[in-house]
């Protein structure tokens, strides 16, 4: 029987980390907006920003508040899953981001269908590879050392009763049949192999977020550089202090982001033309800005495209080398290795990506495509029409 009813009921579930879940928060607005009932599982910190966008809240089950981050990464995985094993057979479908990559295989356990969410580049064998070769020693690594990967594999295999014994197998092998991705199809690596009736890239999420920090854009009146490595490896004092060392005497504005971690006390005097928070609201001052300088986060880089930003790219590890070769190798900024970084040589980089037509045409051209790109609203109107024709 298909499922013809006006009220579908969508679960979604992802893991707590702001790159992977932000865009879907997007997601979750349309999907209520165009009438569904949303669920979205995730851990306790986030309810507040998922209730805004008019989805129902489950905080994961079994999930201490006190984890530290290399706990709730392990922990978040298995309570994502238990949750949404408790709840999920009463859902119409199940939305899921690739970190969460034992989604599908859930889904296909409550005999649901289910929708992929790529916040990074589209996943094969090869772009895994690329990922695993250039991605240092962050997270990605671990499709690197073969060993421990096949171990941890098994474990996560046998423990999320995966149908192989391998969870490339499992990402690559075993996609649902609607994926969406949040770049343009053109800035998607080897994006010939992906399919246009399984693979839609919709590009950025552009949603509203709320912001207690107030910068006065009427003030500026020198080119604003935007810097920021984004919110997990944002730890570079020597870095940031590159920057102050780069363009304290120049005439830009800088606004630099730098997370968390790092106390504004530690990188000592801020120079004058300097605006040093530890987040800001990011889609608003990219629509300021001259040159962003980022490590390369694709749902950074993808916002600077929408907003026609030039980049300079200083990645870190993970995706963001991979993504920084696609910003140089496209034209619409450059790439620099963060290791031979001097004040001077970022400094130069800097000037000559600002003044470059050539970067400046290209950058345009993918803002035009960009703003066609049908974003969360597409993507939120095909997967109700999808669910639909359903016959679970
Ligand atoms: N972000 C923001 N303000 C900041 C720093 C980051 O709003 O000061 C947002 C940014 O707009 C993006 C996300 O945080 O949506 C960072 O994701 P990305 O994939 O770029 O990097 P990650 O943090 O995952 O490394």
């Amino acid at each position: 029987m298909k499922i013809e009813e006006q009220n579908l009921k969508v679960l979604m579930i992802n893991l707590p980390f702001s790159g992977h879940t932000n865009p879907t928060l997007g997601l979750a607005k349309e999907l209520v907006e165009q009438g569904c009932e949303v669920t979205y599982i995730q851990a306790p910190e986030w309810k507040d920003r998922v209730l805004i966008t008019g989805a129902q809240f489950v905080v994961y089950d079994d999930y201490p508040d006190t984890l530290s981050p290399t706990q709730k990464e392990i922990k978040s995985w298995r309570a994502a899953y238990n949750t949404a094993l408790r709840i999920g057979s009463d859902y119409d479908c199940i939305v899921y981001e690739i970190l969460f990559c034992v989604g599908k295989s859930l889904a296909d356990r409550l005999r649901k269908p289910s929708v992929r969410l790529f916040s990074t580049f589209a996943l094969n064998q090869t772009v895994l590879d690329m990922f695993a070769k250039t991605g240092g020693l962050y997270m990605t690594s671990i499709f690197r050392f073969r060993l421990l990967y096949q171990v941890l594999s098994r474990v996560i295999c046998k423990n999320f009763k995966l149908r192989t014994n391998d969870i490339i197998d499992e990402i690559v092998f075993n996609p649902p049949e609607l994926n969406y991705v949040y770049t343009l199809k053109e800035f998607q690596i080897l994006n010939n192999e992906f399919p246009s009736a399984n693979y839609k890239f919709i590009g950025p999420s552009i949603v509203h977020r709320s912001s207690n920090i107030h910068i006065d854009f009427e003030e500026i009146r020198n080119p604003l550089i935007y810097i920021s490595l984004g919110t997990l490896l944002n730890s570079s004092v020597s870095f940031y202090k590159k920057c102050f060392a780069a363009f304290a005497r120049e005439n830009v504005t800088v606004i630099l982001s730098i997370g968390q971690t790092v106390s504004v006390k530690k990188l000592g005097q801020i120079p004058k033309n300097f605006r040093v928070h530890s987040f800001v609201p990011q889609l608003e001052v990219l629509q300021h800005t001259s040159l962003f300088i980022t490590h390369g986060g694709m749902n950074s880089v993808n916002e600077a495209m929408y907003y026609g930003v030039p980049m300079l790219v200083v990645p870190v590890g993970n995706d963001q080398p991979t993504v920084a070769n696609r910003v140089n190798e496209l034209g619409l900024g450059k790439r620099l290795n963060r290791k031979k970084l001097s004040s001077e040589s970022l400094k130069c980089a800097a000037f000559d990506v600002m003044n470059d037509v050539k970067i400046k045409k290209v950058v345009q051209e993918f803002q035009q495509a960009m703003s066609k790109a049908g974003g969360n609203r597409f993507a939120a109107h095909e997967i109700i029409d999808y669910i639909r024709n359903q016959n679970f």
